[in-house]
């Protein structure tokens, strides 16, 4: 098992088009750096922007591709300032760009992030030091938004329960082992672990404001895509994926775009099994009208 394997990672490569070797892609959600890295080794001249709102995350990619000099370019920000580095660049078209959306392995891996039920640390999960943490978004949520995250953001079968029961303990939790024996504690047996996931997932969509994220930075990144330029995009979670597909077939429909896959691409059995992170992997990738 590997939960640091990039996902989709031959799909990804062969989708963005590298081969011409020439221009430059951004991957708006570098991460630990493994598709970059692909990218890198599959081009010999073409330039990368790797951003990533996780500190940690661009320290580890920096050390990661060292190696490859002036052709990675990273940078710690929200991939909403997209335009704010290219502007900076003095960059005015990619030539494709890259969404890889969930939580990194390195996140998952964390003793003190908050993001795995696993793990007993403080209930942070924010992935950028400027949003709020878990903790902080709790003090100010009132019950209905709490079981409406856990709804729209994680299919949580039992909401209105694990919901309120969070609710009402909201100022004693303090770690994400008292949360987990909470979910636990609120959910019948053969569901407990699916459900653990599903709680977490939605909490830390809803600290990192993930999909209103997403709704922006979509339309952000198919502005500076030069034409024939190619937006790839993985979600994990159905409120993602219905975000990318709408857009898809929104500028489908207008003609500024061209749909590449009809229908979504999904991992392998085998690429599940090594990987679970990939599990619920959903690739959609549209070219961008010349
Ligand atoms: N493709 C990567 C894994 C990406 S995981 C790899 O091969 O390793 C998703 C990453 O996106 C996380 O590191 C997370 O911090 C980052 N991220 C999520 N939303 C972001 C946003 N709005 N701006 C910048 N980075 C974001």
């Amino acid at each position: 098992m590997d939960f640091h394997q990039p996902v989709l990672l031959t799909e990804v490569a062969e989708i963005m088009n590298l081969a011409r070797d020439r221009g430059c892609y951004c991957d708006c959600t570098a991460g630990g750096g493994g598709h970059l890295e692909r990218f890198l080794q599959m081009t010999r001249r073409a330039q990368f922007i790797g951003i990533d709102w996780d500190p940690e995350a661009i320290d580890f990619v920096r050390e990661r591709l060292l190696g490859y000099g002036q052709r990675i370019m990273l940078f710690h920000d929200n991939y909403l300032h997209l335009d704010l580095i290219l502007d900076r660049l003095g960059i005015r078209e990619i030539n494709g760009v890259f969404f890889d959306f969930g939580v990194s392995g390195h996140q998952l891996a964390s003793d003190d992030r908050g993001f795995s039920f696993d793990r007993d640390c403080p209930l942070t999960m924010n992935m950028s030091p400027d949003n709020r943490s878990l903790s902080e978004c709790l003090a100010q949520a009132d019950k209905n938004e709490i079981m409406r995250v856990l709804k729209d953001y994680g299919d949580v079968r039992n909401y209105r329960r694990v919901g309120s029961m969070i609710f009402e303990q909201r100022k004693k939790l303090r770690t994400t082992a008292e949360l987990r024996d909470l979910v636990v504690r609120n959910t019948p047996k053969p569901y407990q672990i699916k459900n653990l996931r599903r709680v977490f997932q939605a909490l830390r969509i809803w600290v990192n404001r993930e999909l209103d994220n997403i709704e922006s930075g979509l339309p952000l990144a198919f502005a500076r895509l030069a034409p024939g330029g190619r937006q790839c995009v993985i979600a994990y979670h159905s409120g993602e994926d219905r975000l990318v597909k709408k857009q898809f077939n929104q500028w489908h429909q207008e003609g500024v775009g061209r749909k590449l896959n009809k229908k979504v691409l999904r991992p392998s059995v085998s690429e599940i099994e090594y990987n679970p992170r990939s599990r619920s992997a959903r690739l959609r990738a549209i070219e961008k009208c010349a």
